[in-house]
């Protein structure tokens, strides 16, 4: 069988799901994305934005000397430059400071950041530096005293969510990729002719889709669809919540600022972000289980100020906040979160031509599709996978979303610059069925100000129906 005539059916459209379709697709095959609500609406719209080797796994690395430890920050910080790359209005290199008070400190933390920076190579982004005391507080003027000076190191910054969303609308338009959104798979059945998945799509239809093979890419809900097939098969996922805040009215952040260790042992991020805001978080909570909405618990609200308050002596307003569910996957489900792999994890059922793809990052989304398809064709296929199409840039063409805001070019609400013709855009590729699709996963505007996201919301919501029409 030709590729093109193999039909690949992916459940999930967060990080995972869209790597898997692009490494697919660019080998031909025929992809179908299922998604239970919106592009990038679940953990891949709720991370800390960076694009990253991870220099906690590296210290980890260090401390543990394991190989694998290794690998997977100098796999991640090769992918870095290549997301980095690969849509350059969504992407950025950021500067990330690392603040010293001791000898001790400037030492071993310098040694750290270059072995960070060397593994890097050949994909680096520019060596540690280190900032004295006096330029640090010119860099950070509202940092409390008794710093005596910092590492300053590279790693990229993004806009998780829409990269996500303009990730999937390059695949339709350079691949043919198919991504039905608020299309829910209910149930996965393995069959002599191939995989067949139960759909139930928003208006309630219940309709059935059969793959060559099905790739289950629910991150935090991957154990639900893997006991569908087998009841009896023991859980492998675990959630942590990690919790960020969005703070407004405060200086210029010039770079990201780094606390390496809080009194339990976390490392936490103050980052610059949209808007002069300042990004802060996370936080590593184990969780029961993934809700679609994570709120943010007051005591971990109160976790990320008093730590930001703890360096910093500035006050600002809390405009957004925002939590996700870390999936991590177990051998054991008796191991705590902490110490579950945060690497991904393939599992391959034969019998069924199921792949679970779990855990993982989003800086390494490529690599993780990458690698299904490897387990793909060397599982189901016994054949060496095939090099496929090069794809180093995934910006899809605007062309028709700008000429519709030129035709309808009403703002949303007056003084905002969200045009009716963007809405009608999105509506028409069917990829928008409730507001919030718009104002969180066109505009991102919850995670900037959720008081603006709310009056984008209420003005939306009026035009909603109206809006639907011009879009047929
Ligand atoms: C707090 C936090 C901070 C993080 N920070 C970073 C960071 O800075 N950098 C980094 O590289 N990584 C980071 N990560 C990791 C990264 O965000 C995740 O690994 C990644 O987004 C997971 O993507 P996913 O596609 O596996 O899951 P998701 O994004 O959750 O996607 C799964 C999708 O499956 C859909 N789905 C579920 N069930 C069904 C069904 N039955 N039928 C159809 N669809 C279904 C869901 O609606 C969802 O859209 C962070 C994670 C967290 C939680």
């Amino acid at each position: 069988m030709q590729s093109s005539e193999r039909r690949l059916i992916i459940i999930g459209a967060g990080s995972s799901g869209l790597g898997v379709a692009l490494a697919a697709a660019r080998r031909g095959w025929r992809v179908l994305i299922l998604e239970a609500r919106d592009i990038g609406g679940g953990t891949s719209t709720t991370s800390t934005k960076l694009i990253h080797g991870g220099v906690r796994y590296l210290e980890s690395a260090i401390r543990s000397l394991r190989w694998s430890d290794w690998q997977l920050v100098r796999e991640a910080l090769r992918e870095r430059k290549w997301v980095l790359n690969s849509h350059p209005l969504l992407c950025r290199p950021v500067p990330i400071v690392l603040p010293v008070v001791s000898g001790w400190e400037r030492f071993y933390y310098g040694v750290g950041l270059r072995v960070y920076d060397y593994l890097s190579y050949p994909y680096r982004l520019g060596a540690p530096q280190w900032i004295g005391r006096e330029a640090f507080y010119e860099y950070f003027p509202s940092v409390k005293s008794g710093i005596n000076g910092g590492w300053m190191y590279w790693d990229g910054q993004f806009q998780d969510r829409l990269y996500a969303v303009h990730l999937a609308l390059y695949l339709v338009q350079r691949f043919g990729v198919e991504v039905r959104t608020y299309h829910q798979v209910v149930d996965i059945q393995a069959g002599l002719k191939g995989v067949q998945v139960i759909i139930q799509s928003a208006k309630g239809e219940v309709y059935e889709e059969t793959g060559d093979i099905v790739v289950n890419a629910t991150g935090p809900w991957g154990d639900v669809l893997r006991r569908k097939l087998r009841p009896e098969v023991p859980s492998r996922i675990r959630v942590s919540r990690g919790s960020h805040l969005v703070l407004a009215n405060l200086p210029e952040l010039k770079a990201g600022f780094l606390i390496p260790r809080t009194a339990d042992g976390r490392v936490l991020f103050i980052l610059p972000w949209e808007n002069h805001t300042w990004l802060v978080g996370t936080t590593d909570e184990e969780a029961d289980a993934p809700t679609w909405d994570a709120e943010v618990p007051p005591r971990e609200e109160e976790y990320l100020l008093t730590h930001l308050r703890r360096y910093f002596d500035v006050e600002g307003e809390v405009v957004a906040r925002f939590a996700g569910f870390r999936p991590l996957v177990a051998a054991d489900a008796q191991v705590s979160t902490a110490r579950l792999a945060r690497n991904h994890v393939i599992e391959v059922w034969r019998e069924h031509k199921v792949i679970h793809l779990m855990g993982g990052k989003w800086t390494t989304f490529r690599a993780m599709g990458e690698d299904t398809m490897r387990a793909i064709y060397r599982h189901f296929l016994n054949l060496p996978m095939s090099e496929g199409m090069e794809v180093s840039q995934i910006v899809p063409d605007l062309s028709e979303l700008e000429r519709l805001k030129l035709e309808y070019p009403s703002p949303i609400l007056p003084g905002e610059p969200y045009l009716e013709g963007e809405v009608i855009f999105w509506k028409r590729m069917g990829w928008a069925h409730t507001p919030d699709d718009i104002v969180k996963g066109r505009w991102q505007l919850h995670l900037i100000n959720e008081k603006r996201a709310q009056r984008l919301k209420a003005a939306l919501s009026e035009k909603w129906q109206e809006l639907g029409q011009k879009s047929h």
